[in-house]
């Protein structure tokens, strides 16, 4: 797959969170035309896909902006295709907010559909993946296919989190300068927040008997390497991706080993592989949630991105057998 490059790359100071991070902005074209159509409730009119991105946005944008999510609860993500609606929701859109190339691979001929004049946001700032999109990368099984730098569930690693928000504020703030003080008085907001889970991580999971997770799909690269963790994938990058026999078998030997005795599994996938795998290694099977999509009763129960990342983080420090 080709993708077209985005031409411009805006630079902004953002003075509160410079400090942590330069603060890249792209944007297909930097139109005037784009704030003189609003949202008809009169608010910044902002696309966005799955679900972390849209949990970012709207605490950023607060009550400034009207959020249209396109990928619903329930729907597993890296299997998306858009409907005619979401092209007509694009095109009415001032701001467009993605996570990267490597994960909503339909974005880039989507955005080629529509007009100019829109702040387009790529939220997760990683290298692109040669060739074919990231999600069928984990088929093979081998090192390349495990490293993080391929993996575009930047999200899990909640100091990568922060340069996403810093690059959804700058969108914003590109899309309505007026609203700069709001914008950056929340990102910082979420940033504390992202601080504090990062701090929870860190110590959680300092003290553990081991460092090897088995899990249903790779989508914890990022978070493996900021926490010195390694993970076995009984799938790829994407769940679809499901590693070989070769490699299942080879996470079984692994698993007695080492003496895992817990496999961490999503919901919405199937759980048919772990819980053959289980059998097969007396393990248990415990929640990880890759937070790419939320259940339609997680999402009822008021479930978000940091509840969610606790709860992992207790998951993690059950499956590594972690000391106080
Ligand atoms: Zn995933």
């Amino acid at each position: 797959m080709t993708l077209s490059p985005i031409r411009n790359t805006l630079r902004f100071s953002i003075a509160t969170l410079a400090l942590l991070m330069g603060i890249s902005v792209v944007t297909v074209a930097c139109g005037s035309d784009s704030l003189k159509d609003p949202a008809a409730d009169g608010k910044l009119a902002v696309v966005t896909t799955i679900y972390p991105v849209t949990y970012f946005t709207q605490r950023i944008g607060g009550d400034r902006i009207h959020i249209t999510r396109l990928v619903p609860a329930g729907v597993e993500a890296h299997d998306y295709e858009p409907k005619p609606s979401d092209l007509q929701a694009i095109n009415r859109a001032n701001v467009v907010v993605y996570t990267h190339p490597a994960f909503e691979t339909w974005v880039a001929d989507a955005l080629k559909s529509v007009g100019a004049g829109k702040s387009v946001v790529q939220a997760a700032d990683i290298p692109l993946p040669q060739g074919a999109p990231g999600a069928k990368a984990g088929a093979a099984g081998g090192e390349e296919a495990r490293s993080a730098s391929r993996d575009p569930h930047v999200w899990l690693d909640p100091l990568k989190a922060i340069g996403i928000v810093s690059r959804i504020a700058g969108g914003l703030i590109a899309a309505d300068p007026a609203g700069q003080q709001v914008y950056n008085t929340n990102a910082n907001a979420v940033i504390s927040d992202l601080t504090a889970l990062h701090e929870r991580y860190s110590g959680g999971l300092a003290n553990c008997s081991l460092n090897t997770i088995v899990v249903s799909h790779e989508a914890f690269g990022h978070m493996a390497e900021l926490y010195g963790l390694r993970q076995l994938g009984l799938s790829g990058l994407s769940p679809e991706s499901e590693s070989s026999p070769a490699t299942i078998a080879d996470i079984i030997k692994n698993m007695q080993e080492l003496g895992i005795k817990h496999i961490l599994v999503e919901p919405i996938i199937s759980q048919k592989l772990a819980e053959t795998v289980a059998a097969e290694t007396g393990a248990t099977l415990l929640p990880l949630h890759p937070i790419e999509s939320l259940t339609q009763a997680e999402a009822a129960a008021g479930a978000d991105y940091l509840k969610l990342m606790d709860r992992n983080l207790q998951s993690l420090r059950t499956a590594l057998a972690c000391g106080s």
